[in-house]
């Protein structure tokens, strides 16, 4: 009994860190692709000007409270905001469940605020910036000579599977439908994936990326919510595949060896 109320407790401080966190990463998904600094000024509603107020230190929820408009002059705020801490929230929460309070736990959460901000920054200004994906890289990558479950060459084998295959599948798109079908964002942005989770895991994330870019390109066609040609960024399809990899990959390969052998 006692045991549950402390894990539940536990499970709560996490899911407002991750909130919190969350609230940041917007910050630098909005702010680093305009070349601003991510520490001043304060987010501000950018209709009136008006700062967020103490009690919207959690936005999610005044964004809820508030029906997603502004508290000054009611102008509408994107739900990019409340998507990016909410996913946050979750992911660390996952992460959370997946690996306690271990080492591995800043790898985790480290992934986890890449794969949001790149998600975030790549559905508001289609690009996934170069520097949030070097700084991320640095860390993960520092994380690993410490604490690496697997060989070290995984992990960079893991960096240059990531690159290589999203490279080679773009180059395939230039020379059957002359052009380009992966951006280079998406490419670093598995570089990284591949450096904090080895080759194995990086593989089934492009794997599991692109059937649920397949799904989901197929469901907005089918109810006409785009047309043929139209963008559809693909950065958000390849992190919550790194995600599910990062978490759940072992599971998932020996799932699927077992059913072919
Ligand atoms: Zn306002």
């Amino acid at each position: 009994m006692e045991q549950g109320l402390a894990g539940w407790v536990d499970d709560a401080a996490v899911l407002v860190w991750g909130l919190v966190l969350g609230s940041f990463l917007n910050v630098v998904a909005y702010r680093v692709p305009r070349g601003l600094s991510v520490v001043w000024p304060p987010s501000a509603c950018p209709h009136c000007g008006g700062r967020l107020a103490s009690r919207d230190l959690i936005p999610l929820f005044s964004f809820l409270w508030l029906r997603g408009r502004c508290r000054r002059c009611r102008a509408p705020i994107s739900p990019l905001y409340p998507l990016g801490e909410a996913l946050t929230a979750l992911a660390f929460w996952l992460v959370w469940r997946r690996v306690g309070l271990s080492p591995e736990l800043a790898v985790g959460w480290g992934l986890a605020s890449l794969l949001v901000t790149a998600t975030v920054a790549d559905l508001r200004d289609r690009l996934i910036p170069n520097r949030v994906v070097a700084t991320a890289a640095a860390f993960l990558g520092g994380c690993r000579l410490i604490v690496h479950p697997l060989p070290l060459e995984a992990y960079v084998w893991g960096a240059v599977a990531g690159f290589g295959t999203l490279y080679a599948l773009n180059g395939l798109s230039l020379l059957v439908f002359r052009q380009e079908g992966i951006g280079g964002g998406d490419m670093k942005l598995m570089a990284a994936v591949g450096l904090a989770a080895g080759w194995q895991a990086v593989l089934l994330a492009l794997a599991v990326g692109s059937l649920l870019g397949g799904a989901v390109a197929v469901l907005l066609l089918v109810t006409g919510k785009v047309r043929r040609r139209q963008y559809l960024p693909f950065g958000p399809m390849l992190a919550a595949g790194s995600l599910i990899a990062y978490l759940w990959g072992d599971r998932l390969i020996g799932w699927y060896l077992g059913w072919y052998m």
